[in-house]
């Protein structure tokens, strides 16, 4: 790995825990950190558990007071340093990614300048945390309300976009004026550490920006829950460890941010531009090898164009080149794991054996590992798992209906409410198929969604909070009100 960066000082095997950098020989235990393209080892960090959650806890705690104190603009400075650094490292940041997580090295790239543009967005926002004045109820009052800091945030992160999910839940809470002690995935560590390096860079003081590395997250996450110096979590990933964070952080009334499993619906009517719906599916599909919260995960296709989009989406899916991320033209890389694998098998075999029919793919790709030959499933039904699962994978499943109607109903049942996306040209029917959406975010007439300037998130169980935009700094602030009598 090291030899493939400019700036090698960049990969680290230490962690950040208040002013100090711990190394796997100061702890009891490690663990490795593999490539999934290849299978090989590279890194050892290490293994840290509840002891040190609590150190890191403790020293964001005491670094937060003073950071608070500072102004927003001051705040800003870091943040921009932060940003221009991401920008100006963002080819060996990529590489890092790729190593760790598989993707394709230009997508992992693009995932670099999403992450840095949170830093640069929440950075700006910082001199914009404005309060209010409200007239006061009686002849004497007045009444003034101000936003203060919540205090120490805890992150949880998975290992779909290494850099991104940090960055945006990092960037609002530096800006807010809060410390973070962040545990990013087991599998992924190594773009936390590397952000980490540059955070110092930026002139970041110690103990703002601490990371736990361990495999023992349950531990890891009992501590940030029950730990009365933490007062947020924020937490990106299933609905199943969302459940078990708000369970354990109901004893001190912990606030949550949460980010998770989605079930995206991707409709396609029959007065839509199918080139462009097409090319839609392979962006909101395809992604990151289809590992997104917001992938499209049940496309449906209306009766009078199915067999033609089914036709003109498995010929563009046709040209998906697979392969190690480092190599040209590759535009799907590896699953992350054998869980991973196992669960895109399963869930085409299911809809095989109840009546779907493989129009492209539907196999481990020939070349081994953890590759997986993007897929296109027709004939689905909403008696498959694919129907009421997250696949997480390059599996793209075509259900068929005949009214707007119908698809609605078919669309929001499921107790996901994350992204959705549709393809329509009517413009009465594009409102009344937006608002009737129960989902936290529409995609109208495109695949792509994801911006720093617009409020990323989900309803139902697929979580509560926004990141990005200006409502995203206040899940990191609490408002405070001063009744004067004057
Ligand atoms: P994914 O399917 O994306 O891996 P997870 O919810 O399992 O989703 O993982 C997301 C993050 O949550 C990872 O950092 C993982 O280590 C962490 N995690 C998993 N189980 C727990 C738990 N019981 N408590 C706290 N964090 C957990």
């Amino acid at each position: 790995l090291i030899e493939k960066l400019k700036d090698p000082s960049l990969v680290t095997d230490k962690a950040p825990i208040g002013a100090d950098w711990v190394a796997a020989s100061d702890s009891s235990a490690s663990f490795d950190v593999t490539n999934p393209a290849t299978g090989e080892v590279i890194a050892t960090l290490p293994n840290m558990g509840r002891a040190e959650t609590a150190r890191a806890i403790d020293a964001a705690y005491t670094a937060q007071k003073a950071w608070a104190a500072k102004t927003g603009k001051e705040r800003a400075g870091i943040l921009r340093k932060l940003y221009d650094l991401m920008v100006a490292n963002a080819d060996d940041l990529a590489t890092i990614l790729t190593m760790e997580m598989g993707k394709p090295w230009a997508e992992a790239r693009g995932e670099i300048l999403y992450g840095a543009s949170y830093v640069e967005w929440f950075g700006e926002e910082a001199k914009r945390v404005y309060g209010d004045t409200i007239p006061g109820h009686q002849p004497d009052k007045r009444i003034i309300v101000i936003k203060q800091p919540v205090g120490v945030v805890a992150a949880i992160t998975p290992w779909n976009f290494p850099n991104a999910m940090l960055a945006r839940k990092l960037a609002p809470a530096l800006a807010a004026g809060c410390a973070m002690v962040s545990k990013p995935a087991a599998e992924t560590p190594l773009s936390a550490l590397a952000l980490a390096v540059l955070a110092e860079r930026a002139g970041l003081p110690a103990g703002l920006y601490n990371i736990i590395l361990s495999t023992d997250s349950a531990s890891v996450g009992q501590e940030m829950c029950a730990n009365d110096k933490v007062r947020k979590l924020t937490f990106t990933g299933s609905t199943n460890v969302g459940k078990i964070l708000m369970r354990q952080g109901a004893d001190q009334i912990l606030k949550l941010g949460l980010e998770l499993g989605g079930n995206a619906p991707f409709i396609v009517f029959d007065d839509a531009d199918l080139d462009a719906a097409v090319e839609g599916a392979i962006v909101s599909k395809y992604r990151n090898n289809g590992q997104t919260c917001v992938c499209a995960n049940r496309l449906y296709v209306q009766a009078g164009v199915y067999e033609a989009f089914a036709e003109k989406l498995a010929a563009k899916v046709a040209t998906i080149k697979v392969g190690d991320g480092f190599e040209a033209g590759v535009n799907a890389g590896p699953l992350i794991s054998d869980k991973a694998l196992a669960k895109v098998e399963d869930h085409i075999s299911d809809a095989l054996a109840k009546g779907a029919s493989v129009a492209l793919g539907g196999k481990r790709d020939a070349r081994g590992g953890l590759f997986f030959e993007p897929t296109v499933l027709t004939g689905v039904t909403p008696d498959m798992k694919v129907a009421r699962e997250e696949t997480f994978g390059p599996v793209a499943p075509l259900f068929r209906f005949e009214t707007e109607e119908e698809v609605i109903a078919m669309a929001n049942n499921t107790e996901f409410g994350l992204a959705s996306y549709f393809y329509a040209k009517d413009l009465s029917k594009v409102f009344r198929v937006a608002e009737a959406l129960e989902y936290g975010m529409v995609g109208v007439n495109t695949g792509l969604i994801s911006t720093e300037v617009a409020p990323f998130g989900g309803i139902k169980q697929s979580g509560q909070g926004r990141e990005g935009s200006k409502y995203g700094i206040e899940d990191y602030l609490e408002v405070k009100y001063l009744c004067l009598s004057v």
